[in-house]
């Protein structure tokens, strides 16, 4: 992908808006086994989204797709999941329009697609696939990328919450080649 068209992207990222948009190479990506020992142990959405671990790619599996992919942007976001969700998307699709026919994205935290009202998780069914599969995208950490320390090899910033209603920030990362 051309530079000049990867720069469009990011214009569009912001437009659409993230907070921030980055074209970032590839290998700055950190993929760690430990990552998914997280969704493991410790999140109540483990086995209940069908875009979180077991049902997500395996730390191997993403090392591999990553190797599938020269180009990605990182983009920051804030909540609500579903906005930013749809934003990645809305990329992905333009990417693809575009002629990138490899372009895949991923987001942050469990699919809030199916979401109730009020927000918060999607409630996907206990059976079945999932209701939404063409929107469908798992999150990075779901895929076991270190999320914290790729953002930190690209220059964002993060730091973790210490009050209630502090900014919180969403992550997202597109690939492209
Ligand atoms: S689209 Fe709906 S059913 Fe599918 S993963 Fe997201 S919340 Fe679950």
């Amino acid at each position: 992908m051309q530079t000049q068209e990867l720069m469009a992207l990011c214009e569009e990222a912001e437009r659409l808006g993230a907070t921030e948009a980055k074209v970032i190479d590839v290998s700055s990506v950190v993929v760690e086994p430990w990552v998914q020992l997280k969704c493991r142990f410790g999140c109540p959405q483990y086995g209940k989204s069908k875009t979180c671990p077991p049902f997500a790619p395996t730390y191997e599996e993403t090392r591999k797709i990553l190797g599938c992919y020269s180009q990605a942007i990182l983009i920051e976001g804030q909540p609500p999941g579903r906005d930013f969700k749809e934003m990645l998307l809305r990329l992905e699709g333009e990417a693809t329009r575009a002629g990138y026919h490899k372009a895949f994205v991923m987001g942050a935290g469990p699919c809030p697609l199916c979401a109730p009202a009020g927000g918060g998780p999607g409630v996907c069914p206990e059976e079945g696939p999932c209701l939404i599969p063409e929107k469908a995208r798992p999150a990075m950490e779901a895929c076991g990328i270190d999320v914290f320390q790729t953002i930190r090899n690209n220059g964002f910033t993060v730091s973790f919450l210490e009050e209630k209603g502090e900014y919180v920030k969403y992550f997202g990362l597109l690939l492209l080649d």
